[in-house]
């Protein structure tokens, strides 16, 4: 009885993360062009990145607002929404301008700079938690994403980089290979 009650459970949890994660979808982009217009920037992506569900082109779908902690303080987006050509999938995709990721409150070039701060100086940038919970993350994903970069074949040396161009880096790969995984550490 036991067993039957588990594993009947099992499809409703698995519907349920299914969702979660297909309502979402982000797209990360290496270029664009980027301006600033009454302390808005907008972006748009030059690359052209297929549809990461089916393979099918994107078209514009629509904007959304994105609200970022950077270096240089708050700064505010407006970014596309991508929605695929194909009848059969039809899904929306925002697109993420290098240095976003996916979830985050921050950009990747604050969260690498917190977590390559050392124990005794991160009380000037950011209070103990954060700095504890930006760390254990940064290390939590980059090692997911070294093991999905392996999975997918992917030619990537990280040795010679430095932990920013790395983040920015494994964000577009993990985020374009909709494998992102919103983790609790952050
Ligand atoms: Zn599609």
């Amino acid at each position: 009885m036991m067993c039957f009650r588990i594993s009947k459970n099992i499809p409703n949890l698995l519907t349920i993360v299914f969702s979660f994660l297909s309502t979402e979808f982000m797209i990360s982009v290496m270029h664009g062009i980027e301006y600033c217009k009454d302390d808005i920037y907008i972006f748009t992506g030059t690359d052209e990145i297929p549809c990461p569900v089916c393979g099918a082109k994107l078209k514009v779908h629509g904007t959304c607002r994105r609200k970022l902690q950077t270096v240089d303080g708050e700064k505010h987006y407006r970014l596309r929404v991508m929605e695929c050509t194909n009848e059969d999938c039809r899904k929306t995709h925002r697109e993420l301008p290098p240095g976003i990721i996916p979830y985050k409150r921050m950009d990747a070039e604050k969260i690498s700079k917190i977590a390559a701060t050392t124990a005794a100086e991160h009380t000037k940038e950011t209070d103990t938690s954060t700095w504890t919970s930006i760390r254990a993350w940064v290390v939590w994903f980059l090692e997911y994403a070294s093991n999905l970069l392996a999975e997918l074949k992917t030619d990537y040396d990280p040795s010679e980089k430095s932990l920013l161009d790395r983040l920015v880096f494994c964000v577009q790969a993990v985020a374009n290979s909709q494998k992102w995984i919103q983790h609790r550490l952050m």
